[in-house]
């Protein structure tokens, strides 16, 4: 009979540091909670100094150890900094949530260039210069690791006022593949997680509106998602016992919303 591990090692993280950007709010916040409970040393990267030294105060207070660090996802120097300051707490990162993004909803025939650079600069370069600075350094140390890259339902559908954001999306579910076939043979994992609506800053005040209200009605479960519903779908990919042999997948977590026709 095949070996089965114990449960509770399955998702244990122990040991392991894991670097989450755009800590400060939503998801990210979720995330950095969610691994430092499952044992990780949590590296909180995102821009509000005062937000990351609450999530690591908060993180210590139920007993997890987490570090701040103010840097922008598009400044690659200010990135590499946060490596850099993870490496001198920690070493090596090992697992990183590649989460920071924006939406920048504006009709197709109002984006400017300015509009779209933005977009593009932080959910679609940002992701892939961040996740190959995670993986030259796990290769350099001769360490393994794990990249979760943060899609979207919108990698593979459309909405109006999202072109930008579900052409940089799609692109994500994209890189997320073509690194994981390179990488594979380092012994990097790389997946993504493709959550449908979750209520957060970015969509508070759009789920409240009637607009918002009817969309979630066309949803088949009728309902959006909480951060805590992906915490399942994190723990998993982070965990080389529990997804070892997983790679170049793109997890959706939505309720059932690809489901519905465009
Ligand atoms: P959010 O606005 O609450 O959080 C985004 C985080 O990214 C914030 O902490 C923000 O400060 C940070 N960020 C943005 N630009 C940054 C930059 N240049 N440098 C550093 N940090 C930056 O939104 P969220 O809902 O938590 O979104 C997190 C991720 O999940 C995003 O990639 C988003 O596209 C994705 N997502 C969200 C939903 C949803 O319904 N909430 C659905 C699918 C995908």
């Amino acid at each position: 009979m095949a070996e089965n591990k114990a449960i509770g090692e399955l998702f244990d993280l122990t040991g392991k540091t894991a670097l989450v950007t755009g800590a400060s709010s939503g998801l990210g916040t979720r995330f950095a909670e969610t691994l430092a409970g499952a044992g990780a040393r949590v590296v909180a990267v995102a821009r509000r100094k005062d937000r990351l030294d609450g999530l690591v105060e908060r993180i210590a207070a139920a007993g997890g150890e987490a570090l701040a660090v103010t840097a922008d996802v598009t400044d690659r120097g200010a990135m590499a900094a946060a490596f850099d300051a993870a490496e001198a707490q920690w070493g090596a990162v090992s697992i990183l949530i590649n989460n920071a993004g924006i939406s920048g909803q504006k009709r197709a025939l109002d984006i400017t260039e300015a509009d779209w650079r933005a977009v593009l600069d932080t959910n679609l370069d940002a992701v892939w210069f961040n996740a190959q600075e995670a993986a030259k350094r796990m290769v350099k140390a001769g360490r393994s690791g794990t990249i979760i890259n943060i899609a979207s339902v919108l990698g593979f559908r459309v909405a109006t006022t999202l072109a930008a954001y579900a052409v940089a999306k799609a692109g994500v579910v994209q890189m997320t593949s073509a690194l994981a076939l390179e990488l594979a043979r380092h012994g990097i994992r790389v997946n993504a997680i493709a959550p449908g609506y979750i209520r957060t800053e970015i969509n508070e005040a759009f789920f409240s509106s009637p607009a918002g209200e009817e969309l979630i009605k066309a949803i088949p479960q009728r309902r959006i998602g909480t951060p805590a519903d992906l915490d399942g779908t994190l723990l998993l990919l982070a965990s080389q016992q529990a997804s070892g042999f997983m790679t170049g997948s793109t997890v959706v977590v939505d309720g059932g919303h690809m489901l519905i026709s465009k």
